[in-house]
């Protein structure tokens, strides 16, 4: 008998993301779900509203290519009020699904076979494979625990004449990090008179705590000009099952993008583009939003210094990562696996986040949850 073909893989090593195995072994197990990153409350209703106003009014067809008009003006708006910078939204914004498709048509852009990406890790899980599937070879730069600095000397030295890109992601999933406008000097200092784009992932640009400033690579002139700013509006609005991103950069940047994006989705799903487009033009929604968070983290946080944990405050994102050092010496995947089946309180293990599978013997938690389930799954944590 013939034997049957296997499928060669182009991603050999990966398996399921660590987010659908870890949210449905949660479900599975009846436990606490700090492990994905979702909130596990609803969007403003004045937002639901605005979609249903779309969606029974007609705007069900394609919207273009690049985005509905009215939103990327929004967007355009919104961005020039908060950082001060310019795009136009005929040329410069592209409305994508998801975050995770801007950052994969921006890779694919820039990303020829043999090029390098530098990239920091831990790093968010879509960034490798990204690169990996456009030929590109990714060049770590490790980061250490427990504060995670960028050391620039670090990231020049693997700097060669192939460095096509570097992936840059703040405020950083999963670690809770933000940059400082001393790492947009380095970063500008370090592509200064080199061919390098920068592709830099901003989900969490309203997310941040203690009087911290998201500074957008988009802030900088020397960076603004090479970087693709990659934003999502599934964590600004509690909307992540929308699948609504975008980009914003330079024309030249943008025009290539488009080129990728056309082929990849063309375009993103109609009615929400509209509502959001209206939604984009209340501020409130989006500049409270880190007081919002602050709150979350700081009640989980409380009952994890009645624990064995140790940790630094998150100072953006929605996630908080703790140490177990003073608890297990197990492999975080394992203990994570068996605090969701034993203690009902799901986590994601950090070293996913290396491509070599470094265990610093941490768990990242979201606190994107409603009070009740941070108090339940804080005071089980506690006991530990
Ligand atoms: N970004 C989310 C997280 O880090 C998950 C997104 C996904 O499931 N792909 O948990």
């Amino acid at each position: 008998m013939q034997q049957k073909k296997i499928l060669p893989s182009k991603l050999p090593y990966a398996g399921t993301t660590i987010f659908t195995v870890m949210s449905k072994l949660a479900t599975d197990e009846g436990a606490y779900n700090l492990s994905q990153g979702f909130p596990s409350f609803d969007c403003s209703p004045k937002l639901s509203e605005l979609v249903s106003h779309y969606v029974k009014n007609g705007y069900n067809q394609y919207a273009p290519m690049s985005g509905v008009p009215a939103f990327r003006e929004s967007l355009a708006e919104k961005t020039s009020l908060i950082y001060g910078v310019n795009y136009d939204p005929e040329t410069e914004v592209t409305i994508t699904s998801g975050a995770t498709e801007a950052l994969f048509c921006a890779v694919t852009a820039v990303v020829y076979p043999g090029d390098e990406v530098i990239v920091l890790e831990p790093a968010y899980d879509s960034y490798v494979p990204a690169i990996d599937l456009n030929g590109g070879v990714p060049i770590f730069v490790t980061l250490d625990a427990p504060d995670f600095k960028i050391d620039w000397e670090a990231v020049k030295e693997k700097i060669t004449d192939k460095t096509k890109a570097i992936m840059i992601n703040t405020p950083h999933n999963p670690v809770g990090t933000v940059f400082s406008k001393a790492d947009l000097d380095a970063l500008a200092n370090l592509i200064q008179n080199r061919d390098i784009y920068i592709i830099s992932d901003e989900v969490y640009e309203h997310i941040v705590f203690d009087g911290e400033i998201h500074h957008s690579m988009m802030t900088h002139p020397q960076l603004q000009e090479r970087t693709f700013v990659c934003g999502s509006v599934g964590k600004t609005y509690h909307t992540t099952g929308w699948k609504i991103g975008y980009c914003l950069a330079p024309k030249a940047l943008t025009e290539e993008f488009r080129r990728i994006h056309q082929y990849i989705t063309f375009s993103t799903v109609t009615p929400m583009q509209y509502a959001l487009a209206d939604f984009l033009k209340l501020p409130e929604h989006y500049l409270n939003l880190g007081e919002f968070y602050q709150k979350k983290r700081d009640r989980f946080n409380d009952a994890l210094k009645a624990s064995r944990f140790t940790f630094n405050p998150s100072k953006g994102s929605f996630f908080q990562i703790a140490s177990f050092r003073n608890i297990s010496e197990e492999y975080d995947y394992d203990l994570a696996v068996r605090l969701t089946k034993e203690i009902k309180v799901a986590s994601v293990p950090v070293s996913v986040f290396y491509k070599e599978k470094k265990d610093d013997k941490l768990l990242r938690f979201c606190f994107a949850k409603d009070d009740e389930i941070l108090d339940k799954a804080g005071e089980i944590l506690s006991k530990l």
